[in-house]
């Protein structure tokens, strides 16, 4: 049965918390961004607060094998600062027991990185290229078997389990899901979890509609089943970015060089006639900045975006288009944006993203809930400063759209208990 940590009786009690920690790092092994390690404190705090001890589990990078350059030992310094007690290292995540043991109320301890184990991932490894599909298929056999001791040997550490690593919530891994039955009636998730699983359901389950949904981005090849599953549940989906033309193109608009996905096109148009079928308003862009080069320093000018001249490709939403869906995010109760508008990461074509983002920020201020999740708009938000000014951001990528996507993540299936 599922726990919570607001309630759960830890005094004496050892948690082991999947935590997040995959920051970035720079060749000292400084780290250049410690976000995660930050956004992990409330539940590890709350632990040590009530009595318990924690044991830390996270993975780093993505390592094939132990390698000194992807291990924990370089962020031990900043999780004891932040955390406030000195962090105990185990150099192998396999072999704490004793450590795990000694940990008194209040004790901290972090494990090595869980990924320097293929059984973390439950993959095999170093399998020759030339391997036959029967090696493959045993290998896989032989590695599915091992992870069963190695989460064996993880739960054996702790009286309860806690997940707050929501970037790998999308991942039917060792410490992601499968440790869970090890504690039947002593799983819960952690605050990080709560709220990314809460801003989700504000949107897919229990949104005040108006619901509308942003979505933007390169391709549309990345986000279709994203598409797919908002076009059945919102009242309004933008479509804006590079994804756009393909829409646009799939109606028989000029786009141009723009960014386009041929394959796609029927897809395309799937998405329109369902939206219409089911009375969804589909906007997408009606001008566009257009550069005759993928250049910041490019020529520019606007135009519509069903008639962009052969040379010039669409880089940035236009003003026209701008006001439309400003009309529309404004009467909107509920917002999702995911994917950036244009090419924001050049100057002159952040505009429109801008835009999006003061936009969201002062439906925020008027009422709505607003999600920015999954990818790009995420660190647009962030760099133009806007993080703080939308109901939530989301810190998984991968999973947040899988989240968006309809399926269920076997991080919170782990938990809840449903399938
Ligand atoms: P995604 O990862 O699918 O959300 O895509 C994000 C990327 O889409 C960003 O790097 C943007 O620069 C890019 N993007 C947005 N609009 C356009 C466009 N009109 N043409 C090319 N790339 C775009």
């Amino acid at each position: 049965m599922q726990q919570f940590i607001d309630s759960y009786d830890f005094t004496g009690k050892k948690a082991i918390v999947r935590v997040d920690f995959n920051v970035p790092l720079n060749e000292n092994f400084e780290i250049t961004d410690d976000t995660r390690i930050r956004r992990a404190m409330p539940t590890l705090k709350k632990v040590l607060e009530k009595g318990g001890a924690v044991i830390i589990m996270s993975h780093l990078g993505r390592p094939k094998k132990v390698d000194a350059k992807f291990s924990l030992k370089h962020i031990v310094a900043r999780v004891s600062e932040c955390l406030g007690v000195p962090v105990q290292f185990a150099e192998d995540c396999q072999k704490a027991q004793e450590q795990a043991a000694a940990l008194k109320p209040g004790e901290a301890l972090l494990l090595e990185n869980l990924r320097f184990y293929a059984e973390e991932e439950g993959k095999p490894r170093g399998l020759a290229e030339d391997a036959s599909d029967d090696e493959k298929k045993a290998a896989k056999a032989a590695v599915k078997e091992s992870q069963k001791e190695f989460v064996k040997t993880l739960a054996s550490y702790a009286d309860c389990y806690i997940n707050d690593a929501f970037g790998t919530a999308h991942r039917a891994h060792g410490s992601t899901a499968l440790i869970a039955k090890y504690f039947p009636d002593d799983k819960m998730f952690g605050y990080l979890m709560e709220g990314e699983i809460k801003a989700i359901d504000n949107v897919l389950k229990n949104a005040e509609r108006p619901l509308t949904a942003i979505i933007g981005g390169s391709k549309v090849s990345s986000k279709l089943a994203v598409l797919k599953n908002l076009v059945g549940k919102v009242d309004n989906l933008i479509i804006g970015g590079g994804m756009g033309y393909t829409f646009i193109k799939a109606q028989g608009g000029q786009i141009g060089n723009s960014l386009h996905e041929d394959d796609l096109m029927p897809e395309a148009l799937d998405i329109i006639a369902t939206a219409k079928e089911k009375g969804v308003n589909l906007s997408l862009s009606v001008q566009t900045v257009v550069a005759d080069d993928f250049s910041n320093e490019a020529n520019t000018k606007v135009v519509s975006s069903h008639a962009i001249p052969e040379g010039w490709e669409g880089m940035d939403a236009g003003a026209e288009s701008l006001a439309a869906w400003k009309k529309i995010i404004l009467s909107s109760k509920t917002i999702l944006w995911n994917g950036p508008v244009g090419v924001f990461e050049m100057e002159a074509f952040a505009k429109g993203t801008l835009q999006i983002a003061e936009d969201l920020a002062e439906a925020t201020a008027a009422g709505a809930y607003t999600l920015v999740g999954g990818g790009d708009s995420v660190a647009a938000v962030t760099k133009m400063g806007y993080a703080d000014k939308v109901s939530y951001v989301s810190t998984g990528g991968g999973a947040m759209l899988e989240a968006l996507e309809g399926k269920v993540l076997p991080g919170i299936a782990a938990i809840r208990g449903d399938k």
